[in-house]
């Protein structure tokens, strides 16, 4: 039996200062020690001021997560010394005056089970160590502190998964509501990262540290789960340790730090006083959350009527769920929703993806609109859709320019479907004798038209011409 408990650092990307100064919370855009004061940097004789906006976006994922809030949250320092530390303590939250972290115990659904969540605390994030040179001799270590004291969150789970794949999935869902409540952007580098508890048969817990990505936290796991069945296997003790994923080779590490052993001399910090959160605040932060991944999967099923699966993949994502908001009406939610799912999603060409920021609520209203009123086909849709990426222009005038419209003329159409029959006389043959090779001929119809045929006419017409 596998158990692995998670511990996620998710930095709040989404707030504009850092957790205890007003440099920026985006650190990202800065040149290396350009995002500092004196208080990030640990100057002596600087002065925390805590970040209230930090605050409430911990306590919404903490109500999101369904954890209970304490009445009051209070700071801690975690004392050691590291390069990347320029206060030789992080300011960080501990229970151990009573739940006084910003989140206590809480549940998250992935799929069919339920995974507990220990306690979520908000803390600072540490600088950054960048190493430089091609050998050990030549090596140099350089500090960047523009990240120290960015706002971090810090959500640490029970051991309730028993695979990979269950941790993966969690972190998807997490990442997906992380977004939708709009406190942060999991995509960025480095915004989230995780450290991994594995144990097998009931043995020795082994942690591992520094995982950057979710497809290396799924392959780190993994690797750990085999590496212990094999020692299992072979009765040889698993040692309880620290291991670091070493990336570039796939594999987990003994770390040789200590810092397993360390004391970190946790005291109160006496620089930031205990912080109330009044039950007006809290009734405040619910009715800002917005409304939930799974009510607003519920609402795009029973009130429009969209399929299932469709529904769960347009609320999962909050850029393309706030596209549909903005442009579907009553009448046109589903052919919105399909354009979206079918259409937006799946573009492969990341300019395009940049440029679906740009596609405006009109474009999908109307071209969801023309494809229902017959404008347009469902096929020459997806041209439409991606000369309005490229282009900017409106759906009528593209649809014009392209000379998209649909053959909806029969008589029109009849003058092609006879010519094809007159060309493709061994086609229609063979389609007398075999009917299902019809297709073939509809498909010449549709090279025609460009697409612009509506396929289920031009079948029935291709059938009547050819007498079957
Ligand atoms: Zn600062």
């Amino acid at each position: 039996m596998t158990k692995i408990g998670l511990e996620i650092h998710c930095q709040l990307t989404n707030l504009q200062s850092k957790l205890f100064c007003s440099c920026k919370a985006n650190y990202r855009e800065f040149e290396p020690n350009e995002n500092i004061c004196p208080v990030c940097a640990g100057m002596p004789g600087s002065l925390p001021r805590l970040n209230q906006e930090a605050v409430k976006k911990a306590t919404m994922i903490a109500m999101a997560l369904n954890c209970s809030t304490p009445e009051k949250i209070a700071f801690f320092r975690k004392n050691y010394f590291y390069p990347d530390l320029p206060k030789n303590f992080q300011i960080t939250q501990l229970n151990i005056y009573g739940d006084t972290s910003v989140g206590g115990s809480g549940t998250i659904s992935v799929g069919d089970k339920k995974i507990r969540i220990t306690r979520i605390q908000l803390e600072e994030d540490p600088g950054r160590l960048i190493y430089e040179g091609s050998s050990s001799k030549n090596q140099i270590t350089l500090v960047d502190y523009n990240r120290a004291g960015t706002p971090l969150v810090e959500i640490v789970t029970e051991p309730d998964f028993e695979t990979p794949k269950e941790v993966r999935d969690f972190l998807n869902i997490l990442s997906d509501l992380l977004k939708n409540l709009g406190v942060a952007d999991p995509s960025l580098e480095g915004a989230m990262r995780a450290d991994a508890n594995v144990s097998v048969h009931g043995g020795n817990k082994v942690e591992i540290k520094n995982i950057g990505s979710f497809h290396d936290l799924e392959k780190a796991a993994h690797f750990e789960i085999t590496r212990q069945e094999s020692l299992h296997d072979r009765d040889i003790p698993i040692a309880q340790e620290t291991r670091h994923w070493d990336d570039r080779r796939k594999i987990t590490v003994s770390s040789r730090s200590k810092e397993e052993d360390m004391d970190y001399r946790y005291f109160l910090e006496g620089d930031i006083p205990w912080v109330k959160i009044n039950p007006e605040i809290r009734t405040e932060l619910k009715s800002e959350m917005p409304e939930s991944i799974s009510s607003k999967k519920e609402r795009y099923v029973t009130k429009y009527n969209i399929p299932e699966q469709v529904a769960d993949v347009l609320s999962s994502d909050k850029f393309y769920s706030d596209m549909f908001e903005k442009s579907h009406t009553e009448s046109n939610a589903k052919e919105v929703a399909n354009i979206i799912t079918t259409e937006l999603m799946g573009l492969e060409d990341t300019r395009e993806k940049r440029e679906a920021s740009k596609l405006t609520a009109t474009h999908l209203r109307d071209l969801a609109d023309s494809i229902q009123t017959g404008k347009v086909s469902r096929n020459s849709s997806k041209n439409a859709l991606h000369e309005i990426l490229k282009t900017g222009k409106s759906v009528s005038q593209i649809i014009s320019d392209l000379d998209l419209g649909n053959v909806s003329d029969e008589l029109e159409l009849l003058k092609i479907i006879d010519k094809i029959i007159s060309d493709e006389s061994e086609a229609v043959e063979q389609a007398k004798s075999n009917p299902q090779t019809i297709n073939f001929l509809v498909g010449k119809v549709m090279q025609a038209t460009k697409g612009k045929a509506d396929p289920t006419s031009t079948l029935n017409l291709l059938k009547k011409q050819i007498g079957i």
